[in-house]
């Protein structure tokens, strides 16, 4: 049971009570259903791999946003992990590509440049690309990475853009903070 509760720990945002409540939870179940499960784990480490173009999380190589002709081959959107892919593709707004970088520039985590695929971006920007759409995240790491990226694109002559950062939805402005507020105005749109 310790252990149980140690390994589960060791996952992000699971503190030592999740992880107990988790493993009790976990008891309750019957065995086949915990072989399951653990069998999705060992199944999703053993199938998944990265796709070689994007970099996002396939099961096949290249992955089905790059194969897929019915996406906008113009437009590259760059996000820091897969996660993010599925946050878009959620949206079901996006039609164009992706590019995952694996991560933001964290010079006190001592990840830099070549930590991330900022080369196998560049080397994918070719002609038929006419738009990069940085989405890092809106945090000192991601700021800094796209600012990064921005100075490397921009002498590339295409169109750079960065998502929008503004009042998250469901929140009054009086409980924004200052930062967010700012950013809010200083990427408004015309009405
Ligand atoms: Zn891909």
């Amino acid at each position: 049971m310790q252990r149980a509760v140690e390994e589960l720990s060791k996952l992000p945002g699971i503190g030592k009570k999740s992880a107990q409540r988790l493993v009790f939870y976990l008891l309750k179940l019957p065995r086949e259903e915990i072989v399951a499960l653990a069998k999705s784990l060992v199944d999703v480490k053993d199938k998944a791999s990265y796709c070689s173009i994007c970099f996002n999380i396939t099961e096949k190589n290249p992955c089905s946003i790059c194969m897929n002709d019915h996406r906008d081959r113009s437009t590259i959107c760059v996000v820091e992990e897969a996660n993010d892919v599925m946050a878009f593709e959620k949206t079901g707004e996006y039609k164009g590509l992706y590019h995952v970088l694996g991560g933001a520039l964290s010079p006190l985590d001592g990840i830099g440049p070549d930590d991330l695929k900022i080369k196998e971006l560049l080397a994918r920007i070719k002609d038929e690309v006419k738009e990069i759409i940085l989405a890092n995240n809106p945090n000192v790491e991601g700021e800094a990475t796209a600012l990064y990226l921005s100075k490397l694109i921009t002498p590339l002559g295409l169109k750079l853009t960065r998502i929008a950062r503004g009042i998250p939805v469901g929140t009054d402005i009086e409980y924004a903070d200052e930062i967010t507020l700012t950013r809010a105005l200083e990427g408004r749109m015309n009405y």
